[in-house]
């Protein structure tokens, strides 16, 4: 499976992105930098929107990006000239796409415990829905948009009950979560009856999201399943028809070659079948169809550019040796693999080598021995300091869980297209990071 963003070429041992040689790129914007293919970006989530046309079509289905996985007002632009949504999960997330006057009635805002102000703001400015996660937040909707003399449109976050196959951490919906409602104890009937009871709130229907870096359709099935089965049962409880079916996101991407998830297209497909089939089976109008991918989107687009800074051959059990490859940066731009065991891939991006392949361990700079980025790959033994590495698939949950542990500036990100690269988030400097410090 590629790994790499689609406008990538390698020429004599050189990564290019966009055109652009990851040398010139590392020497006009240092490193590590994230260097993102805009023009990738956009295919990804023209292949959503395609897909979702010829299914459910264009009127019908609606996708909000997870800006979680990366979001800066550039991205936003990006997303509303593609005319899709954004689902953010923050007050700072909202602040986001209010900076970039992204369409407040394509907004989604999530989580599982938003503040009074954070609903207060999403509320004023007109946001198209609220995914409400327990029962006191149905109140505090309720009472604030009373306080502004509107009603609010919400879904209720369904818990389906389902072990989907990912990682602990990043499964959603199985019963012991914090997310949503569970279906399975009634907790979901008693949120419907009380959403329903508001008055400033117009209940339009159920979301659910089972996790993330899903490669097997069947988590997404029953979910759907059990989720419209829910709206049957509601329906003849309450005599509604619900008119919004929100499936979350999760579409898993290759970060390593081995990788093999399924196409956008077999995904969008599959749900199309398993939805129009549930509610052919339980005599419901087809709902608006929503999805909302983060990784997918962002993920394949970027690569992560880094310099080797020392090396070190260390002796292992059994006489074994393996190369330690320090890089610039590490768990503080990439916490995935210290947080999930995640793994990623990795090339020499600045000239060949002839050298053999040794058993090499890139690691960052920071005083933990977990901060590694890869483990266990094979990399030419004669990676030197000055040498370029490239880390591709490093666009989702990279710069957006990037920290400034041991006071590391956070990487920028550069926009690449058409053999022109523009910085759409500029690199943390020492005065940002001594920006709070208050010296009374
Ligand atoms: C994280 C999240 C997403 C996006 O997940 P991806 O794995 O990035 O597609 C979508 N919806 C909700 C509610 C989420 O929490």
């Amino acid at each position: 499976m590629n790994i790499w963003p689609r406008n990538t070429s390698i020429e004599n041992g050189e990564i290019y992105i966009a055109g652009i040689s990851a040398q010139d790129l590392a020497k006009e914007f240092g490193t590590p930098a994230f260097i993102i293919d805009e023009d990738d970006f956009r295919s990804r989530i023209q292949e959503f929107r395609s897909a979702l046309d010829i299914t459910f079509g264009n009127e019908n289905s609606g996708i909000f990006y997870a800006g979680k996985a990366f979001l800066s007002v550039q991205i936003a632009k990006w997303l509303a000239e593609e005319g899709v949504g954004l689902d953010v999960c923050s007050g700072g997330e909202l602040a986001v796409a209010i900076a970039a006057k992204f369409p407040a009635n394509r907004i989604e805002v999530h989580g599982n415990n938003k503040s009074a102000a954070e609903i207060r703001s999403a509320i004023e400015i007109g946001v198209y829905v609220i995914v409400a996660d327990s029962l006191h937040e149905i109140e505090r909707i309720e009472d604030i948009a009373k306080q502004l003399g509107k009603k609010q449109a919400i879904l209720l976050r369904l818990t389906p009950g389902i072990e989907a196959h990912t990682h602990e951490f990043i499964a959603t919906a199985h019963e012991d979560v914090k997310f949503g409602f569970s279906i399975a104890s009634g907790a979901a009937a008693i949120a419907t009856k009380k959403a329903l009871d508001a008055t400033h709130i117009e209940l339009r229907g159920f979301h659910c999201h089972i996790g993330s870096q899903i490669f097997d359709s069947n988590g997404f099935d029953i979910a759907a399943q059990r989720v419209i089965e829910f709206m049957a049962e509601m329906k003849a409880v309450h005599a509604i028809e619900f008119p919004d079916l929100d499936l979350g996101g999760g579409f898993g991407i290759a970060y390593v070659a081995s990788d093999t998830p399924q196409s956008i297209d077999s995904v969008i497909n599959r749900m199309h079948e398993i939805v129009l089939g549930e509610c052919k089976k339980h005599g419901l109008a087809i709902p608006h169809l929503s999805i909302e991918p983060g990784r997918a989107i962002a993920g394949p687009s970027t690569v992560t550019l880094y310099e080797v800074g020392t090396t070190k051959e260390v002796n292992l059990d059994g006489g074994q040796r393996r190369n330690y490859i320090s890089v610039d940066g590490g768990m503080s731009d990439n916490i995935r693999p210290a947080l999930y065991g995640a793994q990623y891939s990795v090339q020499l991006a600045n000239r060949t080598s002839t050298s053999p392949l040794t058993s090499s361990r890139v690691v960052g700079k920071h005083c933990e021995s977990g901060d590694i980025i890869i483990r266990e790959v094979e990399l030419p033994s004669d990676v030197k300091p000055g040498d370029i590495l490239a880390i591709p698939a490093t666009g989702a949950y990279g710069r957006s869980m990037a920290s400034n542990y041991n006071h590391q500036p956070r990487p920028p990100v550069i926009a690449v297209r058409n053999g022109q690269a523009r910085v759409i988030l500029r690199r943390e400097n020492a005065a940002d990071l001594l920006n709070l410090e208050v010296n009374s």
